[in-house]
Order: structure tokens, then sequence, then C-alpha cells
């Protein structure tokens, strides 16, 4: 399994990216602009998008990517998502308005995507690969997923807040090689991140106190007006523990 990081920024501008990984040449998880960086080629291989939440910036490349390469694709996008998610996305984005209903064009029988809706703790297999949603705390609807495949697992938070059946759950997953965290706020923003239900260096050291596997630490996610205080505040925070911090182009293989 081939892990690539399209985007990882909280926000987007320069060469900063929102959240978008691609997994193989199928699957995507979340569709921040990270996905507009992607060749034709590469967006007609998208069989699958696994949204976290509908925060616009996770979720604002998909209408794009629905009529992008339609010569090329042979087949729907299924998008998997919380029941939640999925009816935001139909009242609020695929609405007729803002974008054309592609979950039901060009004709209901054969639409350009298929919205497939999912719950905390499913499993879905692709081929060899399994992804299932993981529980997460944040101001709507929203999952983590984790990735696995013969050569081990890698966790994404998505948007949270210190949410402890997330790292309960991960410390029940064999062979975890990468946990991939939002840490959006400096702890300075403590209440405006408990607001918006993120997370800040101290909620990412109190959860990473809960983990029991020695899973590699990527963060991701952050303010780009505050990457540097963000990243010390991290340091400080851990201690011994490492942290790397994504950039967009990285790939992770497992
Ligand atoms: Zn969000
Ligand atoms: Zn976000």
């Amino acid at each position: 399994m081939r892990v690539r990081i399209l985007g990882c920024s909280g926000g987007a501008c320069n060469e900063l990216r929102t959240t978008a990984i691609q997994v193989d040449g199928d699957v995507l998880v979340d569709c921040g602009t990270g996905v507009g960086d992607l060749t034709l080629e590469e967006m007609a291989n998208i069989r699958h998008v696994f949204l976290t939440h509908s925060h616009l910036d996770h979720v604002l490349f998909l209408p794009l990517l629905s009529d992008a390469a339609l010569a090329l694709r042979d087949g729907p996008i299924t998008v998997h998502a919380l029941p939640e998610t999925v009816a935001a996305l139909k009242a609020h984005v695929f609405n007729g308005v803002l974008w054309p209903d592609y979950s039901a064009l060009p004709t209901p029988q054969n639409a350009y995507i298929r919205f497939a809706p999912l719950h905390e703790g499913e499993t879905l297999e692709l081929g060899d690969r399994k992804i299932t949603a993981l529980p997460a705390c944040h101001t709507v609807p929203a999952v983590g997923y984790l990735l696995e495949s013969s050569g081990g697992g890698f966790a994404f938070s998505g948007d949270t807040t210190f949410c402890e059946a997330f790292w309960a759950t991960l410390n029940s997953v064999k062979n975890l090689k990468y946990v991939m965290m939002e840490t959006t706020m400096r702890d300075a923003d403590a209440t405006v991140a408990e607001r918006s239900c993120h997370t800040t260096p101290i909620l990412l050291a109190r959860g990473l106190a809960r983990l029991q596997r020695p899973a590699q630490l990527l963060v991701t996610h952050i303010e780009p007006d505050k990457v540097e205080q963000v990243h010390t505040e991290i340091r400080a925070a851990l201690g011994k523990r490492q942290a790397h911090f994504l950039l967009r182009g990285e790939v992770f293989k497992l």
C-alpha cells in the first residue's frame, strides 16, 4: 500500500494544500485542494473517496473531481462517508444550485458519483486493503480512518479534539506503523480549539500518552500562520517522542 500526502495544511495558499491523501492509485481519503495536483489520468483512476467530515477544506475538490476526466473514466466514484456527511453534501453542495446533483446525473442509473454511507467502526475491504472508520470528536459528525495492508497500519485522525475512543481503538491495532494526527492550533488558542474541536500540542501529548504502540507520529492540519509556533510547542510537549511534520508530496509505503 502506498500512501501519498497530497495536502496536509490547515489552509491553502502558495504551496500549501488542504487535506487529501491518495492511497495507491484508486482511493482518496478526503478531497481537499491537494487533489488539484493530480493529473487527469490520476483523477480518472480514483474509484473510492473516503470523507472524514463535511467541512469545506476536506470536501471542496469533490465537485470538480466528479466531472473531471469523464472521457477517461469507466465507472462512478463511490463516496464513502457518514450519513450526516452525505446529507450535508446533498443539501449544500450537490443541490443543483452550487453544483449539479452528480449522484443522479447524467442518469440516476449511471451517475458520476455514488454515495455509500458508512458508520464508525465499519471496515471496508478493497482488494488486500482494509479501511476502517475510526472515532473522532469534532463540531460536526466526523470519523478518522485506519488504512491497513499486510505491511501494517496507517491511522489518520481527521479533524478532532482529544478523543479517548480514537486512542483506545489504535491500541488494538497490531502492526500500527503511522499515526497522522491533526494539531491545528497553538496552546495559546486553547479556547478557540475547544470551541472548534481541534487539537493543540498539549492535547496531542495527552493522546500520545494513551498510545501503547510504537507508531511514528505524523503531524498535519496546522494553521498556516502558526506553523513555527505549533512545531515548537509540539517539541516541548512531547519531550523524547519524535514528531514528523508532514509535507505535501511525501509517500509512505506499507
Ligand atoms: Zn473540520
Ligand atoms: Zn479541517
